[in-house]
């Protein structure tokens, strides 16, 4: 698509001269071509080239003997007349060229600036109030693990035993009818009845049904044009038109048919009956202040039997009970003082 061309316009660099139309190469004002600083700009109302076809859309070329800009088609340079063939450069790889130059003169001004303050240059100064927030917070984790750990460290330390005391416990079980129920009859059941019961649900497909549901779909509502300026690159533009699509958001109702279930109870012969099972009873407990422990001494008819012992042994001194195991507390007599090492208030180890 050939697009309109405008004319643009360009500033003398002698004599300051400025809006010089694009179609013309030599400055009205002093008589120069244009040269190798000119840049080309659009200012001021539109004017379109009547016959766009006419234009030349190849950048000048720059003479490389005298910076003069000359047309892509000439062959000759118009001020010195050197070939076009001796020249390297066109408008844009020129620009490109003075642009690349002022870069790297910027970045040698920079590190010079950079090697005359280089040894003072302070560094960036850190927060200080959040580092010490930080380490606050550190500090007092750190103490609640130290005070974690020293509960669970043994302890050393010296003990008058003032008493030893003990504890024996026996669990009995007791033979007893019970009522139970269940799917299926246990031997020894007596008394059996039964009755039909829900044992479970099955899911089955009743009916179909419809439902509506909303889809949304993107559906084109027109184009949003506009139009950029390209720079020819020898005094004229080219105009370009661009154009993206816009879409809208459009619903639309739709419907299908799902499924709908249904909970069928799932009936089963259920069994009650009165069954003989050992179950818990009673705890029976022996203590004292003495050493010698024993277990209660139980005469237990068939219909009672012992499910479980548990022992335990504890040192009294003042106020306070440490739990020890059988073979320590046999070592120890009341009255005696002794070192032990503890941990919560149980003693590990005598020394
Ligand atoms: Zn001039
Ligand atoms: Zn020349």
């Amino acid at each position: 698509m050939a697009g309109n061309i405008v004319v643009g316009c360009w500033d003398c660099d002698y004599c300051g001269a400025d809006r010089i139309r694009g179609d013309i190469r030599v400055c009205p004002n002093c008589g120069k071509p244009r040269g190798k600083d000119v840049r080309f700009y659009m200012a001021g109302p539109k004017e379109y080239v009547k016959d766009p076809e006419t234009v030349d859309k190849d950048p000048d070329w720059l003479c490389s003997f005298c910076d003069t800009l000359n047309p892509a088609s000439a062959k000759f340079c118009s001020s010195c007349g050197a070939s076009h063939e001796d020249s390297e450069l066109n408008y844009f790889q020129n620009k490109e060229k003075q642009e690349r130059e002022k870069r790297e003169e910027e970045e040698r001004r920079k590190a010079a600036q950079n090697g005359h303050s280089g040894a003072a240059a302070a560094r960036p100064e850190r927060s200080g109030s959040s580092t010490l927030r930080r380490n606050l917070f550190l500090a007092a984790a750190l103490v609640a693990v130290i005070a974690l750990i020293f509960s669970m460290m043994p302890r050393k330390q010296k003990i008058h035993v003032d008493s030893r005391t003990w504890e024996r416990t026996v669990t009995v079980e007791k033979y007893r009818q019970v009522q139970e129920n269940g799917w299926t009859i246990p031997g020894g059941a007596e008394n059996v009845t039964s009755r039909e019961e829900v044992y479970g649900y099955d899911r089955v497909l009743d009916h179909y049904e419809w439902v509506s549901y909303q889809v949304a779909e993107q559906v084109l509502d027109g184009y949003d044009t506009y139009v950029t300026y390209e720079d020819l690159g020898n005094g004229y533009f080219e105009e370009v038109e661009h154009s993206s699509p816009r879409y809208r958001t459009e619903y639309r109702t739709e419907t299908r048919q799902e499924p709908v279930y249904v909970d069928i109870p799932v009936y089963r012969t259920k069994y009650y009956y009165s069954v003989m099972r050992w179950l818990y009873d009673r705890e029976e407990k022996a203590q004292g202040a003495d050493s010698e422990p024993y277990y209660p001494d139980l005469r237990l008819p068939d219909t009672e039997r012992i499910s479980g012992r548990t022992e335990q042994y504890w040192i009294i001194s003042g106020s306070d009970r440490y739990s020890i195991s059988y073979e320590l507390w046999q070592q120890i007599e009341t009255g005696s003082d002794i070192e032990v090492k503890t941990r919560q208030g149980q003693i590990e180890e005598l020394e």
